[in-house]
């Protein structure tokens, strides 16, 4: 057994996982159509009817992403924060009503909700999926309760069944944040559609990037049309060019972030193809190793995307090795991964500095989330775009480390 590289031992590996973002030759030539069209903005497209034959990388881009959701409406806008706040406000969210959200996700999955002065409240999430807990969601409701944003965590989807039987119970709005879950499944269906609006995001790190981008899908004309006047500063929807008749903002994206996605979602399925065949072996790997918790899938879900690998750490299997050592180790091993969220979304400062709620309630109320972001080990999905071998280099790492853990505990 060779010395551990955190010890000058020779690492694992010390050839690179895939880079991502991955590009080719069809990113390039969208990009440069751009370039040369002279159209490099959403320009007055405001919802007025576009002429077959005329549509730039936006309208190609919505088209494209409502046929994958077999969604009637797609809005292609700014950025995954954008499309949540837009989801909100178009659903007509309000001061004083509190939204259900999952505590263990991206700050936008919650601000979208202080943003249309409404209150977050943070239901627990399920131990072994990592997302949000139905009972804990049903415990949550009160008479003010309006709507619930599920969070599609790591690119596996949420109970959208259950989800969905709850909010039809309590007449709730669902909004589906789907900024890791492009293309993912449920019960055979893509996630972001199974409530009233699904929200994506196209940031660097995402499955499906353009550097910085976002968009929403629904199948109702009302929220599409007020999503997409609030996103060209409140323009009537079809409206004239002048002609203002909300309070809005400009969330447009630009016709080059536009057509890399849309370049980009061409080789989405093999992407997620691979992604699937690496993570279900890994799992295989590390389902026996003790302290390592491989993070489940409910039965329904057919399609994970796997934007996150994920896993618990339990120390106390690992005699004691912190969390910590234990990454530098993995990640002197040539394994990159990290930990995580360091603590629960209410945890923030924006939270517990805020006067109107105690948010500090939350600890208690989900322990889970808590064990969560301090057991946590993340692997970012492009780790996943390698060969089996690749997967072998993470469990063989890790063995590798469990077996000198005496050497480096403190
Ligand atoms: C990335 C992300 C967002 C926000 O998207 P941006 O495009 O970065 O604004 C929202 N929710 C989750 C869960 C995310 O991971």
């Amino acid at each position: 057994m060779s010395e551990l590289a955190i010890l000058g031992g020779q690492p694992i590996r010390t050839k690179s996982f895939p880079k991502w973002p991955q590009v080719d030759k069809m990113d390039e030539k969208v990009l440069l159509d751009v370039l040369h069209s002279g159209k490099w903005g959403r320009g007055m497209d405001n919802g007025r009817r576009i002429r077959k034959g005329s549509e730039t990388y936006i309208n190609k881009l919505e088209g494209t992403i409502a046929d994958i959701h077999k969604s009637k409406y797609g809005l292609v806008v700014s950025n995954g924060t954008a499309a949540l706040d837009l989801a909100m406000f178009s659903l007509g969210i309000n001061e004083g009503d509190e939204v259900i959200v999952t505590p263990y996700s991206y700050i936008a999955s919650s601000t979208c909700i202080l943003q249309a002065g409404a209150i977050p409240v943070f239901a627990d999430v399920d131990i072994d999926t990592w997302n949000i807990d139905v009972d804990s969601i049903e415990k949550s409701i009160t008479d003010k309760t309006k709507a619930i944003v599920v969070v599609h965590f790591g690119g596996q989807p949420a109970e959208m069944d259950k989800i969905m039987e709850l909010a039809n119970k309590y007449n709730l709005k669902v909004i589906e944040d789907a900024a890791h879950g492009f293309g993912a499944e449920y019960d055979g269906k893509p996630v972001g559609i199974f409530g009233d609006i699904g929200c994506f995001s196209f940031q660097e790190s995402k499955n499906i990037t353009c550097g910085e981008g976002g968009a929403l899908v629904t199948n109702y004309k009302s929220y599409y049309e007020k999503a997409h006047s609030l996103h060209m500063t409140g323009r009537v929807f079809g409206g004239q060019w002048y002609e203002h008749s909300q309070l809005g903002w400009n969330y447009r994206i630009t016709q080059f972030q536009a057509a890399l996605a849309y370049s980009q979602i061409q080789r989405i399925d093999s992407q997620d193809e691979l992604r699937q065949l690496n993570a279900q072996y890994l799992n295989e790997l590390l389902k026996d190793i003790p302290g390592i918790e491989v993070t489940k899938s409910n039965t329904k879900v057919t399609k994970h995307v796997y934007h996150i690998y994920t896993f618990r750490y339990d120390q106390d299997k690992w005699d004691g090795l912190s969390r910590r050592r234990f990454i530098m180790a993995l990640n002197a091993e040539g394994i990159p991964c990290h930990k995580g969220y360091s603590y629960p979304i209410y945890k923030n400062p924006l939270f517990l500095n805020m006067k109107t709620k105690d948010y500090g309630q939350f600890q208690k109320l989900c322990p889970n989330a808590e064990r969560i972001c301090s057991e946590s080990i993340w692997l970012p999905h492009n780790v996943l775009l390698g060969t089996k071998k690749d997967m072998d280099d993470i469990s063989n790492a890790i063995l590798k480390v469990h077996k000198n853990i005496n050497k480096i505990r403190r």
